[in-house]
This record gives structure tokens, sequence and C-alpha cells, in this order.
């Protein structure tokens, strides 16, 4: 981190200064010319409050050089890391399927999906047990019972399941769950996150309404600060002028990502779109980007499910869909887990 000072700094605030940054267990590497004096901070800047900087009298401006994650960061963790659910590895050149329904509605509906996503070629069975609502009007999930049928899915089909946590107080419901998912909005839910950090479970997380990249990985420095550093990120479209679609699939996010982060990196755009008929182009422009995996929500009857019909696909869409990126998956260096 670097700071100018003011021409002519006061000597008592420059002092101050010096003796503040010291005591962050910082070194200063100072640079004083005719007219400008700057500091280059040596050590962890992640303690400084930048804003408070900038804020001084005798501080002219502050540039930030190494950012603000740490664990995160590629820098300093080179190698891709690879996420292990139930057997099936997320990163590294691997590409998986995430697939099922938005809500868990009734045994049959999820047994139905998961055969039909399974045949078709997903590795995670996907399903909300408890639904974040826009309305408290709306469905609000199966709850309890949803987490209970999801179990039943497993030992029926054999996969993995992935379901979203919006209370840490239900935490222990998630025993048996695989992959536990953080929606777009709990991405700034910092108890939560600290507290998945101290669990042993993957963590899926998804991208903030309105997120940064920045903020978004510093949701997963809060986790991995804690320990856990089996993540997952997942962009699902950000909030933007555009009202034609749900949100907009931001694709420059994901090679964005990859480098800045060595951690895997996934694209939903069922969220992104909120249409089944932008699914397929979606899909393939990420896999094109360099997602390594998708998140899709199938259904057996979107017409009448409980969330997110419209931008759910038939299972015999799902099919096609993976037909047509695992054409794509050669050409990005990626291969399918089966
Ligand atoms: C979901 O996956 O069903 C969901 C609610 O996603 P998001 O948090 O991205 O809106
Ligand atoms: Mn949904």
């Amino acid at each position: 981190m670097i700071i100018v000072v003011k021409n002519n700094p006061d000597k008592k605030q420059m002092d101050n200064l010096v003796k503040w940054i010291k005591g962050l267990g910082l070194d200063i590497h100072m640079s004083r010319g005719d007219n400008t004096t700057i500091m280059g901070l040596v050590g962890d800047t992640s303690v400084v409050d930048e804003d408070l900087l900038r804020s001084l009298d005798i501080v002219e401006s502050v540039k930030r050089i190494q950012e603000p994650f740490k664990n995160a960061n590629r820098k300093f963790h080179p190698e891709d890391t690879v996420v292990d659910v139930g057997g099936h590895k997320f990163g590294g050149g691997h590409f998986q399927f995430i697939a099922g329904p938005c809500s868990v509605e009734s045994e049959e509906q999820l047994i139905t999906v998961a055969k039909a996503v399974k045949a078709a070629g997903a590795t995670i069975l996907r399903g909300g047990a408890y639904k974040p609502r826009t309305s408290p009007y709306a469905f609000q999930g199966l709850k309890e019972e949803g987490l209970r049928l999801l179990s039943v899915a497993k030992k029926e089909t054999g996969m993995p399941v992935c379901t979203e946590i919006v209370d840490i107080r239900c935490l222990d419901l998630y025993e048996d769950v695989d992959i536990i998912q953080v929606g777009a909005r709990n991405m700034q839910n910092f108890e939560l996150l600290k507290e998945l950090g101290r669990t042993k479970k993957p963590i899926l997380l998804k991208r903030g309404l309105a997120a940064t990249i920045e903020e978004w990985l510093m949701s997963a420095e809060y986790i991995m600060s804690e320990g856990n550093t089996d993540i997952i990120l997942c962009e699902r479209g950000i909030r933007t002028f555009e009202p034609y679609t749900r949100n907009t699939l931001d694709l420059s996010a994901i090679p964005v990502l990859k480098e800045l982060t060595h951690l895997p990196v996934l694209v939903d755009p069922s969220h992104a779109s909120g249409h089944a008929r932008l699914v397929l182009p979606l899909s393939l422009a990420a896999v094109g980007a360099g997602a390594e995996g998708l998140e899709i929500e199938v259904h057996n009857d979107p017409p009448h499910a409980l969330s997110d019909g419209a931008q759910s696909l038939r299972p015999e869409q799902f099919d096609d869909l993976v037909r047509r990126v695992d054409v794509m998956l050669p050409v990005v260096g990626k291969e399918r887990d089966r």
C-alpha cells in the first residue's frame, strides 16, 4: 500500500501517522522528494482501514498494491484448489453439473428429477429446502422435510446433494448434505460465513445480487479465515439496468476470477437469465469463458413448479444441453466427471 502525503505535512501529524502504522505491525519505506513524501507500507496491509487513512488531513491519496484477500489469492497459492464433493472433483480441469429443482416439492418430484439429471450427466443433485424468497407470501420451501427428502434421493440415486442454508441455527440439520449453498442474498451474512468456516463441508458461495468481485472474494475469505478452504464460487448474474433478463450474467467475472483466485468457479445460468430458453446459450458462453461447472435448475413439470418454473429446464432439455457442452469441453481443456 502506498500513501502519498500532502506537501509540507505538519510534523506532529506525520509522527502520529508513522506511529499508528507501526502500531499495526507494518514497516514503512519512506521516500522524501522535494515536494512530496511517499510512504510504502510493508507487511500485511489487510489490517489497514484505507478510508480512515484517506480521511487524514495530511494524506493526499492512498493506493492499495496488494488485494485485501489472502487465503483466496492465487498469488499465494498458484495451483488450482480442487474441491472434492462426495468423490466428485471441482477445479483443476474437472467439469461438473449440479442439477435439480429450484425447490424440493415432494418425494416423487425430487426422485424423478434426480434420476433424470443423473442419467443426463449431472453428478450433484441440487434442491432448495429452505428458500430465501423475495416475498414472504411465496413458497418458503419444505424446510426440514425438504432436507429429509434430499437424503432419501441421495440414498436412492447415490448422488451427493447441494442445498442452501438460510439460517445458521439450522446447521445441525445439514449433516447429510454434501455441499452447502450460500445464496446470493446471504453472500454478505458474515456471521453465517464465519460459522460455515468452522465446518468441514464444501461451500458453494454464490455472488451477491450487486456484489463486486472483490466483495465476493472477501466473503470467501470470511469462510477461509476460519479454516474451511473447500469453497466453490458461483456466478449467478448481477443486478444491472437491464430488465429483459432476471439478472445480467457477468461472463467476464469468470476469467477475472481465474486470475485472482485458485478457487473453482461455476456458473448458474438459470438465475442469471430467468428464462429456460436462455439457459443453453448462456451455458455454452460460460463454458467458453472458462467455467468449471454449471448449476442448472431442472423440473419435471416446470409450469407447475412451486418456484422458478420459468427458468427451469425439462429433463430432455437438460440432456440436450449436456451433450452440447460435451462438444465444447475438449476445446477449453476440461473433462466432465462421469
Ligand atoms: C437458488 O439456487 O435457488 C437460489 C435462490 O439462487 P440465488 O441465491 O443465486 O438467487
Ligand atoms: Mn431458484
